[in-house]
């Protein structure tokens, strides 16, 4: 096994967990029966990057994956009150960190439905192009270029953008160079890359049962995405630490330059443990309900070696009504209904926001979180 970033076989293991099925945030029915798959993360011990290994089934589950409705986690960007949020959220930070009107021309990558290629063809950038294997048909609409393909080694579209960008992609890439060779070939001499991926330091430092997930097979830290970058001929201009993402804009410098990260994350697998063995306290309790059907609450029950019984709601309205985990989704109204000692919140982000929304509205009991 070679490491994704930097190809070098030495590695520790500071995840080993029991195996998992995959989750997709969709309803049980909808998921995936691919079965169980390793739950493993490993460190490089040259550049101290953080990955999972990829098995030749869990790569052909996800690929099976990508290529079907279940490949956007819950809606699409804009969809539904929780699509609606995340899309906002998105757009005010691109915008803080971007600035679009230097461009002629963007291709995203995982563009899904266009939400935000629509945004910049709103703005002024009329030549747009997206890419999404997962995409029932390709062509134009709406005036973007729709390619249905993986943005890897083989695919060329034969021309070059100013700027190209990809939401919460990198994480899951498996061929690393692949990926940033399509891009360098791509991309417009003076052009600008921009990048979003999961904050993995956070949830390492935290020993947060929601770091791990099959689909991501790349753990980013600020010292991994910049080495990452520089490794592959990129200088980044600007790098924005969110608790729960990093957004990186760089630009094409030709020079790759090689350090090596020095943080050790040896530690996370008893900090998890230690956080898994407070949660299976908490959830002990008779009569509690937990907020958040996710792949975190899917990690603790598969990882938690307890029965419990709980109610479960959530915010995303396209969840209500549906089975998550064998339980029914509800609304978080029934909380109160319930009369319930306990609401654990299963979102680290999202904790003060939905804890003040239940003490606003009344709610007596404890409230609880993963930290
Ligand atoms: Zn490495």
């Amino acid at each position: 096994m070679r490491c994704y970033a930097c190809g070098n076989r030495e590695a520790q293991m500071i995840l080993d967990q029991p195996a998992a099925s995959i989750a997709t945030n969709t309803p049980d029915d909808h998921n995936s029966s691919a079965g169980k798959f390793p739950c493993q993360l490993f460190q490089c011990l040259a550049c101290g990057h953080v990955y999972e290994k990829v098995t030749p089934e869990l790569r052909s589950a996800l690929a099976d994956i990508y290529t079907s409705c279940a490949a956007q986690l819950s809606v699409s960007m804009g969809e539904g009150n929780w699509g609606k949020e995340r899309g906002e959220k998105i757009l005010k930070h691109f915008n803080r960190l971007v600035d679009i009107t230097a461009f002629q021309s963007a291709l995203e990558i995982g563009c899904d439905k266009g939400y935000i290629l629509r945004f910049l063809k709103s703005q002024g950038i009329q030549d747009v192009t997206g890419i999404e294997p997962s995409l029932k048909t390709a062509g134009i609409a709406d005036g973007i270029n729709f390619v249905k393909a993986f943005a890897d080694r083989n695919l060329n579209l034969s021309r070059k953008f100013d700027f190209i960008y990809a939401f919460d992609v990198l994480d899951h890439v498996e061929d690393l160079e692949g990926f940033m060779d399509f891009i360098r070939r791509h991309l417009a001499p003076q052009g600008q890359v921009f990048i979003s991926v999961n904050n993995a330091d956070y949830y390492l430092e935290t020993g947060s049962p929601a770091l791990f997930m099959h689909q991501h097979i790349q753990y980013f830290t600020d010292a991994s995405l910049k080495l990452f970058f520089e490794r592959n001929g990129f200088v980044l201009k600007n790098l924005v630490k969110y608790q729960d993402e990093y957004h990186a804009l760089a630009e094409f410098q030709g020079q790759s330059v090689n350090v090596a990260s020095k943080r050790d994350y040896s530690n996370y697998e008893n900090k998890l443990s230690l956080t898994l063995e407070r949660i299976s306290a908490l959830l002990k309790i008779k009569h509690g309900a937990v907020h958040g059907a996710s792949n975190t609450l899917k990690n603790i029950l598969e990882w938690c070696d307890i029965n419990f019984d709980f109610m479960l709601v959530d915010n995303d309205t396209s969840k209500q009504g549906q089975i998550y985990f064998g339980k029914k989704v509800l609304k978080s109204e029934n909380v109160f209904s319930g009369n319930f000692e306990q609401i654990f919140i299963v979102p680290e982000t999202f904790y003060p926001v939905i804890r003040e929304d239940y003490l606003s509205r009344g709610f007596k009991g404890n409230i609880v979180g993963v930290r």
